[in-house]
């Protein structure tokens, strides 16, 4: 199987024009909790770790039997794969299980993401090249252009490319017919793509946030690919603040595979981990100065909510996007806020992880 890579820069939703332009002091140690790839991930380091087939790929259970019944049904038949749309936050297993699925049909898998395709030359020369049977995995599929887009639509459903050749009433259209391929989009927003783009996808499966167990595992495995040894109980420290994300598991490792060189520590134990993760600042429950700055305001300006979405964004001076993407699915899943039909509230357990009084101890301690 050959993997074609034409992805550029992972899209950093942090960059885009903020609606709210005040500006965020976000210190540094910010990063290292980002689940987007940083540019170093993008190379070996990342592919390294990256797991080849199935039996590697750990948890996401109900995703792996779908996908695993799908491959049985379409090799039975000699068919392709339908097309699949995995949705979920970055960093959950997306591109990873996209080039699984190749390796399981025997196929190439070509990687690219929408904003490598803003001419439609560049998804029109993809398209042209796939062999039977091909994987063709579009990154962040809910930035195309309307015109990639419609290029795509007779592509999924048809195999067929219609090219329109000249202008004005000259212009002619000319279909090319294409190899028979599967398209595995993969976005963080799927409440953004079009309806027309959405229906023609056969499968649409999202990716969960994984459990601390698995993620242990998940570091465990790759620990032995980086040659360090690392117990069950340190394996379990790294996992708790790794915010449910294998991409982020993985980058606490290596840097606590270098605070145990550094010290001469032959084995990473849960206090080395503990040690080093403090040394990075990575709060123990893997929340980042962002999370930590949501929740106080609304704890501290807002009486613990509920508060809209765009009123926390103007307070924190982040993007309500970025908010609503990137920070609340973990802090939703680790109950330390809901979302209300009023609007958002800061859970009693995250008044006592920020060590804020709760609001009905608040309430009783005035009475008394
Ligand atoms: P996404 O495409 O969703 O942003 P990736 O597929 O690039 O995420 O995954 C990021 C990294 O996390 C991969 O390089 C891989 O090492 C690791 N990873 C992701 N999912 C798993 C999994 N289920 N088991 C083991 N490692 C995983």
């Amino acid at each position: 199987m050959a993997i074609i890579s034409s992805k550029k820069q992972p899209h950093d939703s942090t960059k885009e024009p903020k609606q709210h332009q005040v500006p965020s002091p976000a210190p540094a140690k910010k990063s290292i909790l980002q689940p987007e790839a940083a540019v170093e991930e993008q190379g070996k380091q990342e592919e390294s770790m990256r797991p080849q087939q199935f039996a590697d790929y750990i948890g996401q259970k109900d995703l792996k039997d779908v996908l695993e019944i799908a491959i049985k049904a379409a090799k039975s038949r000699k068919e392709v794969l339908d097309h699949l749309l995995l949705y979920g936050p970055p960093g959950l297993g997306k591109t990873t299980m996209a080039m699984i699925l190749a390796a399981e049909m025997g196929v190439n898998c070509t990687l690219t993401s929408a904003p490598a395709l803003e001419r439609p030359r560049d998804i029109v020369g993809l398209l042209v090249n796939l062999k039977p049977g091909d994987i063709l995995f579009i990154d962040e599929i809910h930035r195309l252009s309307r015109m990639a887009e419609e290029i795509l639509y007779p592509a999924m459903e048809d195999y067929r490319l219609d090219i329109t050749i000249g202008k004005g009433s000259s212009a002619r259209t000319r279909s090319i017919s294409l190899s028979k391929f599967t398209l595995v989009g993969a976005t963080t927003r799927v409440g953004a793509l079009t309806s027309p783009l959405r229906d023609r996808f056969g499968l649409i499966q999202k990716l969960k946030f994984y459990e601390v167990e698995e993620l242990g595992q998940i570091i465990q495995r790759s620990a032995r690919l980086l040659n360090t040894t690392i117990t069950e109980d340190g394996a379990r420290e790294i996992a708790r603040r790794s915010r449910g994300t294998p991409r982020i598991a993985n980058r606490l490792l290596k840097r606590v595979r270098d605070y145990a060189e550094v010290k001469s520590f032959q084995t990473i134990t849960e206090t080395v981990a503990a040690e080093a993760l403090q040394l990075f600042q990575v709060d123990p429950c893997g929340l980042d100065w962002t999370d930590r700055r949501l929740l106080s305001v609304i704890i501290e300006q807002f009486h613990g909510g509920p508060v809209g979405l765009e009123t926390i964004a103007a307070a924190t001076g982040e993007d309500a996007q970025t908010i609503e993407e990137l920070y609340e699915p973990y802090l939703m899943q680790i109950g330390y806020l809901s979302r209300t039909p009023r609007g958002r509230v800061a859970t009693a357990a995250a008044y006592k992880h920020l060590g804020f009084k709760p609001p009905q101890q608040e309430q009783l301690s005035l009475l008394q």
